[in-house]
């Protein structure tokens, strides 16, 4: 039988000794078609096999930036070798690594020869192959080239390869946030159009198009010139955007991010060697210190904790003159409109709805502060990476963490970005049970709801409650994590890697530009999708209103009131004067209208469509201590988490009647009797888990392929979520703590 092998790697790495120890005299040197690189080319006889054996041109990478890397590159895809080895310096082997991940990252069925073992040996350096070979999913044989050890198990493992035909999987590498969603973006077009997909892969051309490859970019001019110009487009933008926030360019991020992969390689274990402190690089150093087993963790739990405190300490007084603004904009509507729907509407729907959303602005804007200084500077890989420990025990991958921080693991995510970020996850067993999981993560939308609860109820100790919510929202995805993968997706892990790039310091720009996108984003959601939902919502708690036998109950009611004070009736013409002069003579009086004021418009709430549904709801929601007109938030919140905060100011604003106290939503529920620290906790709680929103719903069923994960991410989850916080609120109530 005949096999093709091709034999690659970095230059003085090897490969011509072992070419020659393999092949003897058995060879042919003559050049590849058209240019002056040398081919060597010879045969090996082995179990049956004659080996055809190429020696290909050294490189250190495969980008088309030499003529060397031009012919390999263009050897491997027209050539098809059925297995490759990749001759490795394993005295350098950080830098030797670079070239591998970049044939698996062309899926290229790869076997790896550890070479000049005898070098490192003497210089310290052993590398434990097992686990690289793990870890990487290859084949890895130490070899000594110029004694011809290690030759014939080499030639076994490549054989092997050969034999199973199998396709080596691409290997994913994540390219950071603004690189990855770009990556998506042309792989979608690029799917679409066929564009090259018969010599090269998807998210392989993509990447070169990133990585302003010459040869590639000739191609897909040639090939459909309007589409290579659409992506040039994307890669010019993302540039731009790059150079913007980061100071840097794709080239550079993407070298970056693969050194970043092979450094968290190496990192665990797979080199054991005396490190040299002084020839540590400062990125090292950090990290030493930062990904430190035992201060590792600390650090990151204190930095958490300080980036809570900042967000909450320094964001308060904005917020406070948002929330008076909304309040001071509900008095002028409130003194200039006439009384009637479109009052009720701007102030209740509008005002009360959206201005309640859009009052968690600077808080919203000094959280993605907080969490783009720790992406930008790098340590938020190193969270990850610290992480995957845990991550294992509960079934899911270290780069699980990565979609669930997008997703809000810190605060202020989205589930959305969150779940496509799963794609970077290799086995589909811990991509289902991540993209399941997040989104129970804090995102931005349900920051401000228990932003809002906290202020209302925890309002001393609000960085520790936030920190309490984040763990029991992690702690809940992690143990539903391990509770599908022993159910629904049994399997055994992959084994994975992550990316460890370079610390960075941000720069203010940077950190200021990513800041402010995301929070433009929630403000435009808050101006559309939101105002949108905040109006349905209103007219749901507004209608069908009152039947009008009803509201002359409550006319009569006024006037035996006032009959009751001794004071004859006026006409209405005259009313507002005449209620200034009554409240001084008669403040008993006044309280008692404003007691049947409040009483009419809660029965109007009652009686509306939403109120019903609310009500239906109580006597299931009534165990955890939801009363009817959270059920409508909740209920609310399925089409957008921050609903439940506009749609909690549109119910509360509807049942109150007091114009001149304009209370801020958090001092209502403070007073509302039927409140209490308990009962927000267990909402707290009903929030966390329950029913991710719409937009992610449509996302986990687009992303998982089937209808059916969204389905029972919505039964699922709210089921999860009412246990938990009935029994928070019953327990909570049996033994009589928070108030309950
Ligand atoms: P190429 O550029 O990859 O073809 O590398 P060569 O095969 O020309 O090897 C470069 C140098 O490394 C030569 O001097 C080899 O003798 C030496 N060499 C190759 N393999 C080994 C090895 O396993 N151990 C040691 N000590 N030297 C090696
Ligand atoms: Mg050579």
């Amino acid at each position: 039988m005949e096999a093709k092998i091709a034999l690659a790697g970095n230059p003085n790495s090897g490969k011509t000794t072992l070419f020659n120890e393999l092949t003897g005299a058995r060879q042919h040197v003559g050049n590849y078609p058209g240019v002056t690189v040398e081919k060597k080319e010879g045969s090996y006889v082995h179990d049956g096999y004659n080996i055809h054996i190429v020696d290909l041109p050294g490189t250190y990478s495969l980008t088309a930036y030499s003529l060397e890397e031009v012919v390999a590159r263009d050897f491997l895809v027209n050539e098809k070798p059925e297995a490759v080895i990749d001759i490795i310096d394993s005295s350098n082997l950080e830098r030797n690594l670079y070239l591998a991940i970049q044939f698996l990252e062309m899926g290229i069925p790869l076997c790896i020869a550890l070479n000049m073992t005898d070098v490192a040996e003497k210089r310290g350096i052993k590398i434990n192959g097992e686990k690289l070979s793990t870890l990487l999913g290859v084949p890895v044989v130490p070899t000594i080239a110029r004694t011809g050890e290690g030759k014939n198990d080499l030639i076994n493992a490549a054989v092997k390869i050969v034999q199973k035909k199998r396709k080596q999987s691409n290997l994913e590498i994540s390219y950071g946030d603004d690189l990855d969603r770009t990556l998506f973006e042309m792989e979608e077009e690029i799917r679409a159009n066929e564009f090259l997909t018969d010599t090269y892969q998807t998210r392989w051309i993509a990447l070169k198009y990133l990585e302003n490859d010459k040869q590639i970019l000739l191609k897909g001019q040639e090939s459909n010139p309007s589409l290579s110009a659409k992506l040039e487009k994307m890669v010019k933008k993302v540039s731009q955007h790059l150079e913007r926030t980061l100071n840097t360019y794709p080239e550079a991020m993407i070298a970056d991010q693969r050194y970043g992969y092979i450094k968290s390689i190496i990192k665990q274990g797979v080199i054991q060697q005396q490190h040299d402190q002084n020839r540590l690089y400062t990125s090292d150093k950090i990290d030493q210190i930062v990904t430190n087993r035992f201060l590792g963790p600390i650090i990151m739990l204190a930095i958490l904790m300080g980036l809570y405190h900042f967000t909450f300490t320094y964001s308060e007084i904005p917020v406070g003159w948002l929330e008076n603004f909304f309040g001071w904009l509900g008095d002028v509507a409130s003194t200039h409109l006439a009384d009637g729907l479109l009052k009720s509407l701007l102030i209740s729907g509008i005002i009360d709805g959206v201005g309640g959303v859009l009052g968690f602005v600077p808080l919203i804007m000094f959280m993605f502060f907080g969490i783009a200084m720790l992406e930008d500077s790098g340590y938020l890989a190193r969270v990850a990476f610290m992480l995957d420990r845990i991550f294992r025990l509960f079934g899911l991958h270290g780069s699980s963490v990565m979609a669930f921080i997008v997703s809000g693991g810190i605060a202020g995510g989205c589930a959305v970005p969150g779940v496509m970020a799963t794609r970077t996850l290799k086995s589909p067993r811990e991509r289902l049970a991540t993209l399941l999981t997040v989104p129970f993560m804090n995102c931005g939308a349900k920051l401000p709801v228990f932003a809002l609860l906290i202020a209302a109820f925890f309002s001393k100790n609000e960085a520790i409650m936030m920190l309490i919510i984040t763990l029991i929202a992690w702690l809940g995805a992690l143990l539903v994590a391990k509770l599908l993968r022993i159910t629904v997706i049994k399997g055994k892990s992959a084994p994975f890697v992550m990316e460890l790039p370079p610390y960075r310091f941000p720069t203010f720009k940077g950190l200021a530009i990513h800041t402010w996108e995301r929070t433009w984003q929630y403000i435009k959601k808050a101006g559309t999708v939101i105002l949108g939902i905040s109006i349905i919502l209103w007219a749901m708690m507004t209608f069908p209103g009152l039947p009008d036998s009803k509201v002359q109950e409550f006319e009569y009611q006024r006037e035996a009131a006032k009959a009751a004070a001794g004071i004859t009736i006026v006409r209405e013409s005259e009313e507002v004067g005449e209620e200034t002069g009554l409240s001084k003579e008669v403040p008993d009086l006044k309280n008692r209208l404003k007691v049947i004021d409040l009483k009419e418009a809660e029965e109007g709430l009652r009686n509306s469509i939403a109120g019903r549904l609310g009500i239906a709801l109580e006597g299931i929601s009534k165990w955890a201590g939801f009363d009817w007109r959270t059920n409508i938030a909740l209920v609310g919140g399925f089409a957008a988490k921050e609903v439940v905060i506009s749609a909690l100011g549109t119910a509360y604003s509807l049942g109150e009647v007091d114009p001149e106290e304009s209370d801020s939503l958090s001092e209502i529920l403070a007073k509302t009797p039927g409140w209490s620290p308990l009962a927000a906790l267990s909402l707290i709680i009903f929030t966390i888990f329950y029913a991710p929103c719409f937009v992610t719903v449509v996302m986990i069923v687009r992303e998982s392929g089937s209808w059916k994960w969204g389905a029972f991410s919505m039964a699922f989850n709210t089921t999860l979520a009412f246990v938990l916080a009935a029994l928070v609120f019953q327990i909570g109530s049996a033994i009589g703590i928070l108030g309950g």
